[in-house]
This record gives C-alpha cells, sequence and structure tokens, in this order.
C-alpha cells in the first residue's frame, strides 16, 4: 500500500507535515516500512476538508485528518482493511457517506486530466512523474515527430491560452515560429495573482515537471533554446519545486545539451516576480523578466513577434503549458474530443466563496456553472440562496442567477459580460452587496493599476471614490452616469488589458443588479 498525504499549500496549513510525519513515524514503529510507503503530494483540490489521505491501491480517502488519527489509520486501514468511517466523506445534505475519492460528489463529476496526477506524485521525486507516463511526450516529439509536427498537432488541438485572453496557443506558438529572428524565447506566465485563485500554484507546486515538459515541448516546436518561468515570490514552494525540477530534468538529460540524443539543445531559467499584479500582463511581464520596472508597452507589435529583448517570445500559463504533453501524447483527436465547438479540453477552476465546498475542480469545458456550483460545489450553505458568481479574476464579471445554465467556454463567459480569465469563481449568496462587491475589485485594480496611463490610474481611483460613496449611503443622482462614463474612457483608451478590463466588475453588476445601485442612491444607505 501507499499513502498519499497532500502536501500542497492548503493542506500544510492544516496540518498536513504532522499528518505525515506521524504516518512515516507509525509505519516505521509496527515495522510495516517494507511494504507500505508513504508520500507528500500535490494539491487534489479538496481544500475545504484538508488535509486529504488517499491510500493505494484501495483509493481509500480521508479527510481533515490530524496526526493523531494516524495510529487508527493504520492499525484499522493498513493492517486491518477495514474503513475509518468518522474520517471519509458524507454528504451534509442526504447522510450519503463516500469510501473511494472518485464517489465523492465533489470529484463525481469533474474530469482530471491536468490535475489527476497531483495525488499520485511525489513533486520532489522525478521518478513519480516518469513511472506515470512522464517525459513520454517529450520522447515522443524528440524521437519520432519533426518540430513542426509538433506545432501542426498543437494548431490542431485548437487549444486556447487558460491564462486570461483565450488566445489560440498553436497560432501564437506559428507567429513565433515563422518570426525570421533567429534567437527565440519560449516563457511560462506563472504570476497568478487573482484574489481567490490557486489553479496555477497547485500544478506548480503538485506537478511541476509536467510545466517543465511542456516548455520543452514548446521550444522544441518554435526553435526555442531557451524557457522562463516567471514565477511569484509569494510561492516559495512553488519556486523550491520548480528549481528542483529543472535539476532533476537535467540530470536524467531531459534538458540541457542534445536532449535524449536529438541534437536538440534547451536550458531552463527561473525568475521570481516581486508581486505586482500587472507582471501578468505579457509586456509588462517581458519588461520586468528583462530587469526593468513591469509596466505594460503598446502592441504594436505582438510579444510572440518582438517580445523579450525585442525577440519572439511565445509566453503562456502554467495550465497551458500543462495540457501540452497530454495533447502530443494523446494527440489532438482526444483533446478536441472534450469541449464545445469554440473551448476545446478541460479547465480548472477556483471554486471559492459562499459554496460549500471549496477548492479546485476541474471540468470539460462545456458543463453549466448551475453543475460546477451544485453538483461539484454542493451550492450554497446555511440554506441561503445563489445571487451571483464572479468568473475571470479580479476583472472578471458578475453572473447572475438566470444564467445558471451558462455553459462555461471562452465565448460564452464574454458574451455574459464575464470572462474566462485564468480561472477565478467566487461564489455569492443573497447576502452579497453587489455594489460592494464592484468597489472591492476596483479598489484592488486602482492599487494594481502601474499608473503609466490616466484613463486607469485616475479613471479607477475615481471609480473607487464613488463606489465608496454609494455603499456609505453618501451616492448622489448622476453617479452611476458618471461611473459609466469613466467605465467607457478605461475601457477605450486604456493602454493595456488591466485597465481594459478594469470596469468589468461595476459593468456586469450594473448590467444585471441595477436597482441596488439605486437602492443605494436613493435610499441613503
Ligand atoms: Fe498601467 Fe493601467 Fe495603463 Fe495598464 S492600463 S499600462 S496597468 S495604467
Amino acid at each position: 500500500p501507499c499513502v498519499s498525504i497532500c502536501a500542497g499549500a492548503g493542506c500544510v496549513a492544516s496540518g498536513a507535515d504532522e499528518v505525515i510525519a506521524a504516518f512515516e513515524k507509525e509505519i516505521e514503529a509496527k515495522g510495516l516500512s517494507a511494504t507500505v510507503s508513504t508520500k507528500g503530494t500535490g494539491c487534489p483540490g479538496f481544500c475545504e476538508q484538508g488535509p486529504v489521505v488517499v491510500i493505494y491501491p484501495e483509493e481509500i480517502c480521508y479527510l481533515q485528518v490530524q496526526a493523531k488519527d494516524v495510529p487508527e489509520i493504520v492499525a484499522q486501514t493498513i493492517e486491518n482493511k477495514q474503513v475509518v468511517e468518522r474520517l471519509c466523506f458524507k454528504d451534509p445534505a442526504t447522510g450519503e457517506r463516500a469510501v473511494k475519492e472518485s464517489d465523492i460528489p465533489f470529484y463525481r463529476s469533474q474530469q482530471r486530466t491536468v490535475l489527476c496526477n497531483n495525488i499520485k506524485i511525489d513533486s520532489k521525486r522525478i521518478e513519480d512523474y516518469l513511472a506515470l507516463g512522464g517525459y513520454a511526450a517529450l520522447a515522443k516529439a524528440l524521437g519520432q515527430m519533426t518540430d513542426l509536427e509538433v506545432l501542426e498537432e498543437v494548431k490542431k488541438s485548437n487549444i486556447r491560452g487558460r491564462g486570461g485572453a483565450g488566445f489560440p496557443a498553436g497560432r501564437k506558438w506559428e507567429g513565433s515560429r515563422n518570426a525570421k529572428e533567429p534567437i527565440k524565447y519560449v516563457i511560462v506566465n506563472a504570476d497568478e495573482g487573482d484574489p481567490g485563485a490557486f489553479m496555477d500554484r497547485a500544478l506548480l507546486e503538485g506537478n511541476p515537471h509536467s510545466i517543465l515538459e511542456g516548455l520543452i515541448l514548446g521550444g522544441y516546436a518554435v526553435g526555442a533554446h531557451e524557457g522562463y518561468f516567471y514565477v511569484r515570490q509569494e510561492y516559495p514552494l512553488a519556486v523550491k519545486n520548480i528549481h528542483l525540477a529543472i535539476q532533476q530534468a537535467e540530470h536524467y538529460g531531459l534538458l540541457g545539451e542534445n536532449i535524449l540524443g536529438s541534437g536538440f539543445d534547451f536550458k531552463v531559467i527561473v525568475h521570481q516576480g516581486a508581486g505586482a499584479f500587472v507582471c501578468g500582463e505579457s509586456t509588462a511581464l517581458m519588461t520586468s523578466l528583462e530587469g526593468k520596472a513591469g509596466e505594460p508597452r503598446p502592441k504594436y507589435v505582438r510579444s510572440n513577434v518582438k517580445g523579450l529583448w525585442e525577440r519572439p517570445s511565445v509566453l503562456n500559463n502554467v495550465e497551458t503549458w500543462a495540457n501540452i504533453p497530454l495533447i502530443i501524447d494523446k494527440g489532438a483527436d482526444w483533446f478536441t474530443s472534450v469541449g464545445t465547438d469554440s473551448s476545446k479540453g478541460t479547465k480548472i477552476f477556483s471554486l471559492v466563496g459562499k459554496i460549500t465546498n471549496t477548492g479546485l475542480v476541474e471540468v470539460p469545458m462545456g458543463m453549466t456553472l448551475r453543475e460546477i456550483i451544485y453538483d461539484i460545489g454542493g451550492g450554497i450553505p446555511n440554506n441561503k440562496k445563489f445571487k451571483a458568481v464572479q468568473t475571470g479574476g479580479p476583472s472578471g464579471g458578475c453572473i447572475p442567477e438566470h444564467l445558471l445554465d451558462l455553459q462555461v467556454g471562452f465565448d460564452e463567459l464574454t458574451k455574459a459580460g464575464s470572462m474566462m480569465g485564468s480561472g477565478g469563481m467566487i461564489v455569492m449568496d443573497e447576502d452579497t452587496c453587489m455594489v460592494d462587491v464592484a468597489r472591492y475589485f476596483i479598489a484592488f485594480l486602482t492599487d494594481e493599476s502601474c499608473g503609466k496611463c490616466v484613463p486607469c490610474r485616475e479613471g479607477l481611483r475615481q471609480m473607487h471614490r464613488i463606489l465608496t460613496n454609494i455603499t456609505k449611503g453618501k451616492g448622489k443622482q448622476g453617479d452611476i452616469e458618471l461611473l459609466e462614463e469613466l467605465a467607457e474612457t478605461a475601457v477605450e483608451a486604456s493602454l493595456c488589458a488591466l485597465g481594459k478590463s478594469a470596469p468589468n466588475p461595476f459593468l456586469s453588476t450594473l448590467k444585471y443588479f441595477r436597482e441596488e445601485y439605486e437602492a443605494h442612491i436613493n435610499d441613503k444607505k
């Protein structure tokens, strides 16, 4: 048997390190070390119920495990094949019990292709990744495919970038590949900064080799020999695990010169960002990588043609890169068999807010918001009514109850006045003031504006001032119109995507909850 204990940041905060130590001690004390292994793994997503422990091969899943529970688990489950009932999932509504991870409603409707290995891998051991087929895609690409064939496969998969804009990754890669400049770069955008979002963190901490493998494949396809991880320094475990993954890949000949005897050379450099949200924007990130202040620049020429040090640079986010080995290994047809016409594959969301089951979920594109929130998320706690869900990060939008049957997909969410963003999903109940929600997100973006252009820097500041007044009962007639004017100016005239999308929380809440704005202003409360 193998005991897998989530050692992601969420479970560590709930005592996972003590649980791992207790298992090691107990297994040693009982003389079981020769037959039972213990490993700290990546995050399986059910952060609400951490620390999560899964015992293989039976896949028995225990939740909220503490060090004091360990002797009972070892005695009952490992030695006597009995289930410790009190640590199993019990549905709060039906009382239904689930022993296996796959029987828990939170996991049952998910389709975990990118996240699935997190709970099976000790992210500090490349051998765990290799044992599950890791680097098979790289071996296939370098051994059996030309660089152009790798690019064509990614284009055929129609994978759209998981970081925000949803631009087709293959077309972005093709632009870099076809650019005349011979020196090119591939970059991982690991600067996840959305409040309430931790999709990339879970992959960086839990399965760093999957991202690294995707990056090497990207380098091969576009003709780049240098790759970068731009990772926020607030993710220390992620930074540590990436460094370790790079060292191990070098040791196995999967990075460096003449990879797997193919003649392809590739090296990777890790750069830690200093926590500026705007550095998630492509040009700001590349400017920061060059050692300058991370401010966006005009995109007269796209960064895949003229990016880092004015050279062709492919920037994709963590989740996009982690999908690439799967596409190369299993094929584009496998990838396109899941999803909607315009949004293929699965998407990871961080499901947070007023929701029973908080955590990371991976679902096929096209699943409805209702299914995600109720079937997987378990609905709204304390018998409250659902009011809205905010998708797309701080510059996303709020989607009301009558659109709960909306399918999640890049275009569907944009049409509803929100966006996919990188996958934040914040659920709000009937007690939430939607004007205050808009005020909160505008406050965040006001702080994070780099200040380079006036519509964003001053416009957001004024929007925040007016929204604060409205929520304090000091709103005036004409405030809504003034907010609309400021929002329109920011959308039209801001330099980068941060400013252009910043008014979304206001615009979407006004569109669907205008009566709340009017009530604040008219009733002075
Ligand atoms: Fe900076 Fe905002 Fe202008 Fe972007 S839109 S360049 S964040 S001031």
